[in-house]
């Protein structure tokens, strides 16, 4: 479904932020992308969700070489096949919960009267039924977290991203999104989640450890 073809990513100032990075997953899976801070698992997301182009190797979705596509065909990839879950949530302040949700729809080519229904589904399947009205200062830290997860779902994305989900949450909040992520990947859908979190990281199914920009450990590659 991705893959990840010895990836390098150079930054101006000569910081080589990720060598020869490889990865492939499929569909279905739930794995951790864990390492400390600075190790290139920012890069490595931003890469794999296609926000940024590497400076060697190939990034392919679904078979497609993205350096083939122009930035608008890109961003149309990512408005259908892609969900983005932030530590900060990045909620819009003045939207509603399903109105938030709703937003993740702007680029996969839904037509207007069709958001609503699917951002209420999706609000619905992370259990915040009862709170679609509610703008984010009225939520609480785990629930803002699973609008953001809702947004990133409504589109029926092949790949979810999460960075740091739960980095910004109490152990028990942290506890449920975490839950949460797990019952929507055994639901079908295909998340890959970056922490610096040694615990997350072991109670997930995959575990692909980075170091100084480079891929250190595949537990799918022992299996
Ligand atoms: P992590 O997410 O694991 O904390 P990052 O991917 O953010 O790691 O960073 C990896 C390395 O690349 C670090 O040395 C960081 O300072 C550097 N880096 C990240 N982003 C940039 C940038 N935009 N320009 C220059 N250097 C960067």
């Amino acid at each position: 479904m991705l893959a990840v073809r010895n990836v390098g990513m150079r930054y101006a100032g000569e910081v080589d932020a990720l060598r020869g990075v490889s990865l492939d997953i499929a569909k279905g899976e739930l794995l951790a992308i864990v390492g400390p801070s600075g190790s290139g698992k920012s890069t490595l997301l931003n890469i794999m969700g296609t926000l940024d182009r590497p400076t060697s190797g190939t990034v392919l979705i679904s078979g497609q070489d993205i350096a083939s596509l122009s930035d608008w065909q890109l961003s149309a990839l990512r408005g259908r096949w892609l969900g983005f879950v932030f530590q900060q949530f990045h909620l819009t302040d003045g939207l509603t919960a399903a109105e938030n949700v709703a937003t993740g729809l702007l680029y996969a080519g839904v037509p207007r009267k069709q958001r609503r229904p699917l951002a209420l589904e999706a609000l619905d399947r992370v259990g915040l039924a009862h709170r679609v009205g509610h703008r984010p200062a009225q939520l609480s830290g785990g629930e803002r977290q699973r609008v953001a997860i809702a947004r990133a779902l409504v589109n029926g994305p092949a790949l979810v991203l999460a960075d740091e989900p739960t980095g910004a949450l109490d152990t028990g909040n942290g506890q449920a999104v975490l839950e949460l992520l797990r019952r929507l990947n055994k639901e079908g859908t295909t998340i890959a989640i970056i922490t610096h979190d040694n615990e997350i990281a072991a109670g997930l199914p995959r575990r692909v450890e980075i170091r100084d920009g480079r891929l250190v450990r595949d537990t799918a590659a022992t299996r």
